[in-house]
């Protein structure tokens, strides 16, 4: 993936520096909504690939709604021992 560094600054805005995808300045993440949700996805795969846990366990990890991460596994993003994730 290409990254750009440092971060563009534009009068009304600035620009993602995973994707160059404009943000608003206002907002308070360092990439893009779809680059953090990408970036998250892959540290939410990699802890399930070398830890014992659930969906639960997951959600409690990086703080995000359980609603989400089962909705991943739903669409199919995580291979990993579906009996154990209901
Ligand atoms: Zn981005």
């Amino acid at each position: 993936m290409k990254r750009r560094f440092p971060m563009e600054e534009e009068n009304n805005g600035r620009y993602c520096p995973q994707c160059g995808q404009r943000v608003p300045r206002t907002y308070r993440g360092e990439t893009c909504p779809a680059c953090e949700e990408e970036e998250l996805y892959q540290k939410v795969k990699n802890y399930i690939q070398t830890h014992d846990v659930t969906a639960m366990d997951v959600a409690d990890e990086f703080g995000i709604p359980l609603a989400q991460v089962k909705d991943w596994i739903e669409n199919g993003y995580f291979v990993y021992r579906k009996d154990q994730w209901y």
